[in-house]
């Protein structure tokens, strides 16, 4: 007898009627002799065809993963319920519920499987012995589970970026990494349509051919034909599913995927379709986020930052400044005379020079320069890293092109209206409160109005 059957018989002689051993191939190793009573033969175990479990694990693949992940949760004690049946010559069926647990012996792996719950049939007439459902309802199982669990690590992966793009490219990259074989694909293409703009935003084949790009760019076809997250087969082993990334902006987003086997496509879609809706979800969560930050520290008109961001950023600024020692400077700005603007051509008029001017504050700095609305047409621009010299020359140049700019009259644009600023500079001086050094830049720029306007005046 196998060594294993008297360790078998020893160690799990209390356990119940029938249990059997299975070894780390899917081979039977072991049945006790309930189930050879039970079935009424003689089990030659050592002689292939007698048991066919094996057989129906042909897939090595799935074995594999059926074992990994039998072996990492029996570490932990669980165990695995199945349900089995046996068919024997005599038209006898044992039909039964067993439990699955891995079991060490002399440092190999085995399955020890036994019943827990049995239903008798007679109508089987299989002449061989099978141990069928087995594997289908336990890879399956098995499958969903290492599934979650993998969906359950992405999504938290995910939910800790706070970029748009990243996400994206996090759950496209995994898509196709096939890791732990989740999936069979090796193409993703992600489009993203803006109004009628369409952008690829992923595509991690280099081997795209020109006739699977067309299949892309023809892609909005998807959009058009399902709803959100429906798929639409191109009858070439590729799909593409349709969703809608932001209900705000309406931004529609369209995957490509292509799989090596259609097959198996098939039976991945609909996990594929969990793991989209997941980024759809996070990338919308995210940009709302981003957007709902936006606009509580953006000006709606102009898009410079507003007010009360720049009461809080001074603070930043300031304390920066003064615990390194760096430069930290500050630019008034506002519109000379704007109110006859208003009067003489409108409101709206005047709110398109507000953006405009805007605009010019922003393309005369440099990127880490902010600028604030402060006021109606006032305007401040905070200066990191810039001395008062420095800061003067930035002045200068806005006022120039001010000066020099033409602004769009809206209802008459063959004559463009010309504007001027009047502008304050101060430095940050050490040890100076935030509203002092303010002041010095508003006391500077009222300076400019009362000497005649259109210049810039330091407080120094
Ligand atoms: P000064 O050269 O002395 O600055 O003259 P001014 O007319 O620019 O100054 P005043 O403070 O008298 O008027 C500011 C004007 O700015 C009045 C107001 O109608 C206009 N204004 C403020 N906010 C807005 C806005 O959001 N849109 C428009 N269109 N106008 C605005
Ligand atoms: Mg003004
Ligand atoms: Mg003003």
């Amino acid at each position: 007898m196998f060594e294993l059957g008297s360790f078998i018989e020893k160690a799990f002689s209390h356990h119940s009627t029938i249990y059997f051993v299975l070894d780390d191939n899917a081979s039977f190793v072991y049945v006790n002799k309930a189930i050879e009573e039970r079935l009424g033969i003689k089990l030659d175990l050592s002689a292939d065809k007698n048991i066919e479990f094996s057989s129906l694990m042909t897939r090595p693949k799935r074995w594999k993963l059926f074992r990994k992940e039998f072996n990492n949760s029996s570490e932990k004690g669980q165990a695995y319920t199945f349900q089995v049946e046996l068919n024997t010559s005599e038209n006898k069926s044992i039909n039964f519920t067993c439990e699955l647990k891995s079991v060490e012996f002399e440092s190999k792996q085995y399955i020890f499987g036994e019943l827990l719950e049995e239903q008798i049939k007679d109508e089987n007439n299989t002449t061989q012995l099978q141990l069928s459902g087995l594997l289908t309802k336990n890879t399956n199982l098995l499958r969903e589970r290492s599934f979650n669990q993998y969906i359950y690590n992405l999504i938290y992966t995910i939910q800790n970026l706070t970029n748009e793009a990243e996400i994206i490219e996090t759950v496209c990259n995994r898509m196709v990494e096939r890791e732990n074989n989740e999936f069979s694909i090796e193409r993703v293409v992600l489009k993203l349509k803006k109004s009628d703009e369409i952008l690829t935003v992923f595509n991690n084949s280099n081997s795209a051919t020109e006739s699977d790009f067309e299949l892309v760019k023809n892609a909005d076809e998807f959009i058009l034909n399902g709803e959100n997250g429906s798929i639409e087969n191109d009858g070439e082993g590729g799909f593409g599913i349709a969703l809608q990334l932001y209900d705000v902006e309406k931004v529609d987003a369209v995957f490509y995927i292509k799989s090596h086997s259609e097959e198996q496509l098939n039976k991945e879609i609909n996990e594929l379709k969990i793991i989209i809706n997941s980024m759809a979800r996070q990338v919308s969560s995210v940009y709302l986020t981003n957007r709902l930050h936006r606009e509580s520290i953006e000006d709606p008109l102009t898009g410079a930052f507003n007010r009360r961001y720049f009461d809080n950023e001074i603070k930043v600024e300031v304390n920066r400044a003064a615990r390194y020692n760096r430069d930290l400077s500050m630019v008034f700005v506002d519109i000379d005379h704007f109110k006859i603007i208003n009067d003489t051509y409108g409101h709206p008029q005047g709110d398109r020079c507000l953006v405009d001017i805007v605009k010019l504050c922003m393309e005369t700095g440099r990127l880490s320069d902010h600028v604030y609305r402060y006021g109606g047409e006032e305007f401040v621009l905070l200066l990191p890293e810039t001395n008062y010299e420095q800061s003067m020359v930035r002045a200068e140049k806005l006022r120039k092109s001010v000066e020099e700019a033409s602004f769009l009259n809206i209802n008459n644009p063959e004559n463009p209206i010309k504007l001027t600023v009047s502008l304050g500079v101060s430095e940050y001086i050490d040890q100076q409160k935030f509203i002092e050094f303010i002041n010095c830049a508003d006391i500077a720029m009222y300076k400019a109005k009362d000497t005649g306007r259109n210049k810039v005046i330091g407080s120094r």
